[in-house]
């Protein structure tokens, strides 16, 4: 009898696994198993009970594809198309920052400012994929919202991102500058990841990061912090008072960007961290 060149799922996912790891990828594991849950359609417990089935030839050919692809150092999130954030699955390639898990953090602090039921309008400044106006969105019914993205290629994602949740009924993207925004008066919070890695850390970025992420998501200027002084003096020449502003920040940037907001006369500053135990959020 001839003997089945096939491969079964879990010949292919140790396979996959050992690929990804000698390409230096850490989660090796986990990429392998989302992967192939992306291209079977099988959930994480129907891949465990398929185990060892043959894995169907056309199925096999797009996880080698994907390995192939993930070799390079392109980022999961853009080989798969999608990422989650805060519970909600976000389309994902290079137009705009992947959602980044730390984030989450922010899109929570800004929810603890914002009463359940109150009917706040909330900006999120340099939205990328619209994950943090999304996320205050959807978790706050009585809230509206626009995206300000200078980049029309984000400002575009973000649109297909608020559509495809549901959310473009409350939620504009204007698509321009900061300063070009005109509705900076009508915003009870402004929400922000603006980039702030200091232009020289760029080239230490993970390649995933490096070449992938658009740049003008990453490099905040000579300090990292070109974007926070502009953000805050728009904030301060135009918020309304008592308005609140929630930044993500870099791990070691909470006493420059909680001092800039001080100086501009913000109250009440806060900061959190995030689960990695890193300053993330930053409020007034
Ligand atoms: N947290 C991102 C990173 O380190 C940076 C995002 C940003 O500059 N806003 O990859």
């Amino acid at each position: 009898m001839e003997v089945s060149g096939v491969a079964t799922y879990e010949e292919c996912l140790r396979t996959g696994t050992q690929q990804l790891r000698d390409a230096g990828i850490e989660e090796a594991a986990l990429e392998a198993r989302l992967m192939m849950m992306a291209v079977s359609g099988l959930s994480r417990t129907g891949l465990i009970s398929a185990g060892t089935d043959p894995v169907p030839e056309d199925i096999a050919a797009r996880f080698s594809e994907m390995l192939r692809e993930r070799q390079t150092r392109r980022p999961l999130q853009h080989i798969l198309g999608t990422a989650e954030f805060f519970g909600l699955e976000f389309l994902c390639d290079e137009r705009a920052l992947i959602p980044r898990p730390d984030s989450e953090v922010v899109a929570e602090a800004a929810l603890r400012l914002i009463p359940e039921g109150a009917g706040v309008m909330v900006a999120d400044l340099g939205t990328g994929t619209g994950c943090l106006l999304s996320a205050i969105l959807a978790n706050r019914p009585g809230t509206s919202g626009v995206g300000v993205e200078a980049s029309a290629q984000a400002a575009s994602l973000a649109r297909e991102n608020l559509a495809r949740l549901g959310l473009a009924a409350r939620a504009a993207v204007f698509e321009g500058s900061w300063a070009d925004w005109p509705d900076w008066q009508a915003a009870d919070l402004i929400v922000s990841n603006p980039p702030y890695i200091a232009s020289a850390e760029i080239a230490g970025l993970a390649p995933e990061v490096r070449a992938h992420d658009p740049m003008a998501a990453l490099d905040g200027g000579e300090d990292g912090l070109v974007a926070y002084r502009e953000i805050i003096r728009l904030a301060g020449q135009h918020m309304k008072p008592g308005g609140w502003l929630v930044f993500e920040i870099g791990y070691d940037q909470k006493d420059a960007v909680s001092g800039q907001l001080e100086l501009a006369e913000f109250t009440e500053i806060g900061s959190s961290k995030d689960l990695g135990g890193n300053d993330r959020a930053v409020w007034g």
